[in-house]
């Protein structure tokens, strides 16, 4: 049996999406989800508008949140993979406020690092001012909202030119800040009953024969095998790795992935806690 009722990885304008909590509750809505999650980056900030209009329309919620992680792999391993991974965490019984507060640590940690790139577009000769990026984040500020204040500002033609020239990793502009490790973030969250689930491994790089047993031993307790950006063969050997498998369309509300949902999954390899 296989499902399109569940979507478990989308963005709000809390970080990096384009529209409301709400607004991203009602698009899952109408595309017939029925278990659904809301994962801004790093913060829980979109949480309480959601759950009231999943309740509304008689959604299941679970609150969750994509963190990102500094890279644990051992040295032996050779790979192209970005500076951080990232990481969802679900909370279907809540989050404590110890939980929360400590979020909220992640996302205060980018503030620093963006004036930090700010910094380094100046000393490059390009001014653009906080007030202008901020503008473009209601939540978590991130690279997707400097990037637009880059072409608002004519600096580049496209934010994907913001990210290849100066803000990408290793470019001029990039600065990085301090992250949480993947066992920290296990740990944290398997002590609220939460569950953990690697988000879109294909970017790592990592051949599954190495990855899929060093995430074991980390604490993830799933992997995220159904993502836009992996292919159906990909998927497939994801789902035989053994371990339990999330869904995930990772909507920002963009025009390539306007609304959560109609990503297929299999029931027998979604982990139980998603199961509608
Ligand atoms: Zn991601
Ligand atoms: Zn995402």
């Amino acid at each position: 049996m296989w499902t399109e009722s569940v979507d478990l990885h989308s963005h709000s304008h809390r970080s990096d999406g384009l529209w409301s909590p709400s607004e991203m509750a009602r698009r899952a809505h109408a595309n017939g989800v029925k278990v659904w999650s809301l994962t801004d980056h790093d913060t829980s900030a979109g949480w309480v508008e959601a759950e009231a209009e999943c309740k509304e329309l008689g959604l299941k919620f679970i609150p969750g949140v994509e963190i990102t992680c500094e890279v644990e792999l051992p040295s032996t391993i050779d790979t192209e993979n970005p500076k951080s991974w990232h990481l969802l965490a679900y909370f279907p019984n809540g989050a404590s406020d110890e939980l929360l507060e400590w979020l909220a640590t992640l996302k205060d940690a980018r503030l620093p690092r963006m004036k930090a790139m700010l910094d380094a577009l100046e000393e490059l000769g390009h001014t653009i001012l906080l007030a202008d990026v901020e503008k473009f984040a209601e939540g978590s500020l991130g690279r997707p909202h400097l990037g637009r204040a880059m072409l608002e500002a004519g600096m580049v033609d496209t934010v994907q030119q913001a990210f290849d020239d100066w803000i990408g990793n290793d470019c001029p502009a990039f600065r990085s800040r301090p992250l949480p490790s993947i066992a920290e973030v296990c740990e944290k969250v398997r002590n609220e009953a939460g569950i953990t689930s690697l988000a879109h491994c294909k970017y790592y790089g990592v051949e599954l024969e190495v990855l899929i047993p060093h995430i074991k031993k980390l604490g993830v307790d799933c992997i995220e095998a159904f993502h836009h950006s992996h292919s159906d063969s990909y998927r497939l050997k994801l789902v035989q790795s053994g371990m339990p498998v999330t869904v995930g369309g990772d909507s920002h509300g963009t025009e390539n992935r306007p609304s959560p949902g109609k990503m297929l999954v299999p029931l027998k390899s979604l982990h139980q806690a998603f199961c509608p």
